[in-house]
């Protein structure tokens, strides 16, 4: 019988188990996770963090499904060794887990930049569930919140932190919001449309330091401004998972470098998600990582698929705004595009040769995954 290990137990790794069950329903099959839950959403975590969401809520795989698979799920476990040559590897309580074929699936970490006083306490970020039960926990008695960082993470958190109750400053350095996913146009009716439900924004900003003593007070800026805070979260990008890998010295750039069949260069190991960088790439995005995780599940247990790299695309819903991005943008109009535009809605079809290679959706992302499809030639 076959043993599987898989460390993290996020979308990659749990898709990566479900794979392997398809094709091995005798193989043993070990997930191990440092957190707490069984796999749940961490798109999710600012609906908790804003009160939207329970616990129960966030988790996409109860006890039950477990079970049915034959999964044995160790939470509340850090591997921190892997000894390669013997296919074993110790967790933090000195268990080992012999194996015969590996997937690092530890995704990634949140990226605080080296800013003076960013160690100061109620000044977060949100990765985790244990991030987000701490901020929402913060969050309840805090009156002035800033949020530093305008993407796609930094406007849902703060639009969370708002339906708390409080006053939010989002600053971003980029002189427009989402500047990955959105043009100039669409930025600034997005600003117009989010301004009018409370959010106030510090565009083309850097942040000098964080104040305070013990705890933050506030956020100086480099134009000498300071914003009085009692929590400051950091929304500033993540950076792959790369503890273990180091030590196991897989070649690794951003991210463990895989093949399309998701094998790192060391026989037996594979990686996917997040903490995987597969032909000069890692998004870290969710459906990234949910397809490595099917490609290396099916690949360990014999199968041949390989990954196609996806179209980036985003869609969400901030502060009841609907929003989809994807493809080639065109940041600066230099492409052909189709554009819609008036005072609630932008959509621009951006073209090449007049095939559709991007697009940005505000106010009305109908025909989105459709449009996904066109662009990745589907
Ligand atoms: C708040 C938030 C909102 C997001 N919103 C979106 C969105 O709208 N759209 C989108 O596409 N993406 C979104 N993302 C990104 C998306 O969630 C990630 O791309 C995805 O979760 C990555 O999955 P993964 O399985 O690779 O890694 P992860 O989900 O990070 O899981 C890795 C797991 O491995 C565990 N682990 C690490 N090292 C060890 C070890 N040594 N031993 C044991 N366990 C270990 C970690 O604790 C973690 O539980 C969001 C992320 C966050 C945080």
């Amino acid at each position: 019988m076959k043993k599987y290990l898989i460390i993290g137990n996020g979308v990659a790794g749990t898709t990566a188990a479900q794979e392997i069950r398809k094709h091995d329903t005798q193989g043993q099959i070990t997930m191990v996770s440092q957190e707490n839950l069984p796999f749940y959403s961490r798109i999710k975590l600012p609906d908790f963090v804003a009160g939207l969401s329970d616990t129960d809520g966030l988790v996409i795989r109860k006890a039950q499904w477990y079970k049915d698979q034959q999964i044995d799920l160790k939470t509340g476990t850090e591997i921190v060794e892997i000894d390669h040559p013997a296919k074993s590897a110790r967790d933090n309580n000195g268990n080992l887990y012999p194996y015969d074929s590996l997937l690092i699936a530890s995704g990634s970490v949140s990226f605080i930049p080296p800013v003076e006083g960013s160690d100061k306490g109620n000044v977060f970020a949100l990765r985790s569930y244990e991030d987000a039960r701490q901020l929402e926990g913060a969050a309840t008695s805090a009156r002035n919140a800033v949020v530093i960082g305008g993407g796609l993470l930094g406007l849902e958190a703060a639009h969370a932190l708002i339906k708390k109750g409080l006053q939010v400053v989002v600053v971003e350095f980029f002189d427009r919001l989402l500047p990955r996913q959105m043009d100039n146009n669409g930025a600034l009716l997005l600003k117009k449309m989010l301004e009018a439900q409370g959010f106030e924004f510090r565009l083309d900003a850097k942040t000098r330091q964080v104040t305070g003593e013990d705890r933050v007070t506030g956020v100086e800026l480099e134009s000498g401004e300071v914003l009085p805070a009692d929590l400051v979260l950091f929304s500033t990008g993540v950076r792959s998972n790369l503890a273990l890998p180091g030590k196991l010295d897989l070649e690794t750039d951003r991210g463990v470098i895989v093949n399309a069949r998701m094998e790192t260069g060391m026989d037996g190991v594979w990686a996917a998600g997040d903490v995987a960088q597969f032909d000069g790439m890692n998004f870290c995005i969710w459906p990234e990582a949910q397809e490595q995780g099917r490609v290396a599940g099916a690949n360990m247990a014999g199968a041949h698929e390989e990954f196609q790299a996806i179209v980036p695309s985003n869609r969400l819903k901030v502060a009841g705004i609907d929003l989809g991005s994807a493809g080639e943008i065109d940041p600066n109009d230099e492409l052909e595009k189709d554009l819609e535009q008036s005072d609630t809605l932008y959509r621009k079809l951006v073209k090449k040769d007049g095939r559709v290679i991007g697009c940005i959706m505000l106010g009305d992302t109908s025909g989105f995954n459709e449009v996904v499809k066109t662009i990745s030639g589907k």
